[in-house]
């Protein structure tokens, strides 16, 4: 079917206008118009070839929402009119332990990529959401609760996820001190979440203009990390951090942070190796960890918890021939907080 999107065509070219057909529907697929589709900031590492060269031609965007036009034979979950939603892969494997327990996204043969991959027939190459028509199995679509503006439920599927499922591996809960490093579309997610699942949550930011918004998303504490020993008035009692930080950051000024058995998670990934001091880790038996984006049930369970809390992003809607200059305002962390492309202008 003939879709209209946006790619790099070669490598360091800005993103420009692609035409590309995607497969006809198998028994099993739903079709999509795309309404909206986020930018993440791993777009842009993609695009831009930050984490290694990306398959050209590169159609990018895996925070998808839209409604559906039509449904395979042999599909069951959705209907014609349903909203739908995709993230950040479109298939696994299916059979491997970690498939079959519904984390798909740590897929022992390694998850499909919504885009920079190839499906599994082999060869046929993953174009991604910054375009007008989707086609997935049925498997990797969630649905997304009517009470959201669907515009501003696009960076749930990527960010949302991304934040929900560390907060909820690590079981956050009232009487918890939570840390979110860096208010950008991940981390902002991550304060509404925490906020809603009861813990007392602090920023730590380079942008000291951001504090009044991270409050009102609930946020009880901001921290100006520009500050030499920011972390000293508050060293020793975090129970969780959450590092989503997009650029190199010296992250042993956060282990000071943690309390006895504390962990922080990384999830930001510039793309370098980050240089640990381990006695910052043998004192207070403290952890360092990672998190990847969340499984299927994950997501649905985090569009459902997002349905009940009355919690979406906070967007800035553009059109198509803005994503250029979005991503520059993205990695100047001029953003509040997530570009939404409005798919109409594909
Ligand atoms: P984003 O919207 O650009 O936010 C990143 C934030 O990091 C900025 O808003 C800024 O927050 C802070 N920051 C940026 N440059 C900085 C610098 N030079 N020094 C200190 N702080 C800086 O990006 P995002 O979409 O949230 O993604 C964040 C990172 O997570 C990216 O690396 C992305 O690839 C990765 N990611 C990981 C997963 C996963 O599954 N683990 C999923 C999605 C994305 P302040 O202005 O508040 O300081
Ligand atoms: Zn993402
Ligand atoms: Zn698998």
């Amino acid at each position: 079917m003939e879709t209209r999107g946006y790619a790099v065509l070669e490598a360091g070219q800005a993103l420009q206008p692609f035409t590309f057909a995607r497969r006809e529907l198998r028994e099993h697929d739903v079709a999509f118009d795309i309404h909206y589709a986020g930018i993440c900031h791993s777009d842009i590492h993609t695009a831009r070839g930050e984490w290694g060269p990306a398959k050209l031609p590169l159609v990018p965007g895996h925070e998808i929402v839209g409604i559906v036009t039509a449904v395979g034979s042999a599909q069951t979950k959705f209907s014609i009119g349903d909203r739908i939603g995709v993230g950040v892969f479109v298939d696994s494997c299916r059979t491997c332990a970690n498939c079959v327990s519904g984390h798909e996204n740590y897929c022992l043969d390694g998850m499909t990529g919504t885009y920079n991959s190839v499906e599994r027939d082999g060869h046929s190459p993953a174009f991604g959401g910054y375009s007008n028509k989707f086609v997935i199995d049925e498997k990797y679509a969630v649905k997304v609760p009517a009470n959201l503006d669907l515009a501003s439920v696009a960076p749930l599927l990527c960010a949302g996820v991304t934040l929900y499922s560390p907060l909820s591996h690590w079981k956050v809960a009232p009487g918890m001190k939570v840390g979110i490093i860096g208010l950008g579309g991940l981390g902002h997610m991550g304060v509404k979440l925490a906020a809603a699942m009861g813990a007392d949550v602090t920023v730590f930011s380079h942008s000291a203009g951001k504090e009044e918004d991270a409050r009102k998303f609930g946020a009880t504490n901001f921290v100006n990390t520009t500050q030499d020993r920011f972390y000293e008035p508050m060293k020793e009692s975090f129970d969780l951090i959450l590092n989503t930080v997009s650029a190199e950051i010296d992250i042993n000024d956060y282990l000071h942070l943690l309390k006895l058995d504390g962990t922080l998670v990384v999830i930001g990934l510039p793309g370098k190796p980050y240089p640990i001091n381990a006695g910052n880790l043998l004192r207070l038996r403290r952890s360092i960890t990672g998190s990847m984006i969340g499984g299927m049930p994950e997501l649905q369970e985090m569009l459902n918890f997002c349905g009940e809390h009355n919690i979406v992003s906070d967007i800035e809607l553009i059109k198509a021939d803005y994503i250029n200059q979005a991503y520059d305002r993205t990695i100047a962390s001029d953003v509040k907080y997530r570009f939404v492309i409005d798919a109409a202008t594909f």
